[in-house]
């Protein structure tokens, strides 16, 4: 098959009836013939992590793709991570295969919402986890990750109050951890982290004595006040590789792969059921599509865009700026365990 015989399909149905290797054809010779990149989270299916050219959480995987000299990138996760990805490459075309793969956490707040809630409280600085609209990036101080959240807020004057958004959950996990009593949490979290509960832990620990159980500050405070472990997915990576036996509160696909890559360990999904489902949207027929016909294009305001970037970048400035990964991550990034540590990753 050469590039100029693949005519374009019309819709992703024609797309989804062409046989997985067709498909997996028309997206490479694209690809290249776009100059474009395949950015693929690591809660993807399987199917497109086999076609990414990186694997990664959103905030290293725009980061990356933003350092390469592709003209397009097309990105394989929700929609605030295409939006990072446009921030930090204002130049190049970003695509998405699904626009509807939205993240439910980062929809519990908008610009208008925050913008309400800062009026009230004029003296707070707005501090936003990664995972939230690039609009509401725009209306903060400083972005966190669920890595550098505590260290962000720790870099903000002790007196001076707080609007944290938009995941109540990790914001009382940094309230605990600072001993701060100034933190305005907005009410939103991840429905994935925040379904599990301790009865899931409780039959988990009963099944595997023994086994330390690490959890995401994502989960709720009941889960994590039961934990030997709290921490970022970066963290998780790190202690599969010393314990021999973990109960994992997260997405479970990290579970999986964790466990492909430890086979001889015991490495336990805390809860079966814990799968985000806005993740699994995008499949190879849709990227398929996306790559043919130049959509779904994500636009950015220009002066959002520049918001977002000075929060994003003043995140980044505390925690010494962006690196490439070591020789260790980078054979972790083959194996799609890239250990770095944003939101739902
Ligand atoms: S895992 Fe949670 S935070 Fe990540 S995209 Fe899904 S809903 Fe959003």
């Amino acid at each position: 098959m050469t590039l100029f015989a693949v005519e374009p399909l019309q819709s992703t149905l024609e797309y989804a009836a062409l046989p997985p290797e067709e498909l997996r054809e028309r997206i490479l010779l694209r690809k290249e013939a776009l100059n474009a990149v395949i950015l693929g989270h690591n809660y993807q299916r399987i199917e497109i992590q086999d076609v990414s050219d990186y694997l990664g959480d959103s905030l290293g995987l725009s980061q990356e793709a933003a350092g390469t000299s592709a003209d397009v990138i097309v990105f394989c996760g929700v929609h605030f991570m295409a939006e990072t990805a446009k921030v930090l490459s204002p130049n190049k075309t970003i695509l998405m295969p699904d626009l509807k793969a939205g993240c439910p956490m980062a929809d519990f707040v908008t610009g208008d919402a925050l913008r309400r809630l800062k009026s009230v409280h004029p003296d707070a600085a707005v501090v936003t986890y990664v995972n939230s609209t690039a609009e509401v990036k725009a209306e903060s101080d400083i972005c966190c990750t669920s890595s550098n959240a505590v260290r962000v807020v720790e870099s903000i004057p002790a007196n001076q109050p707080i609007i944290f958004v938009p995941d109540r959950n990790l914001a009382r996990y940094v309230e605990e951890k600072t001993g701060r009593d100034n933190i305005i949490a907005w009410d939103g979290y991840c429905y994935v982290h925040d379904d599990m509960v301790l009865e899931e832990l409780d039959r988990a620990r009963a099944e595997n004595p023994g086994a330390k159980f690490v959890v995401h500050p994502e989960a709720r405070k009941d889960l994590l006040d039961q934990a030997d472990f709290v921490t970022s997915t970066s963290g998780m990576v790190d202690l599969a590789e010393e314990h021999d036996a973990l109960i994992i509160g997260t997405e479970r696909g990290l579970v999986d792969r964790l466990k492909q890559r430890y086979p001889l360990k015991t490495l336990i999904p805390l809860s079966g059921a814990a799968i985000c489902g806005n993740m699994k949207m995008n499949t190879l027929a849709k990227l398929a599509w996306s790559l043919d016909h130049g959509q779904h294009e994500i636009m950015l305001d220009e002066e959002i865009r520049l918001g977002a970037e000075r929060a994003l970048l003043r995140m980044l400035e505390l925690s010494d700026g962006w690196r490439g990964p070591t020789e260790e991550e980078a054979e972790l990034e083959l194996a799609g365990l890239r250990p770095t540590g944003c939101g739902c990753s």
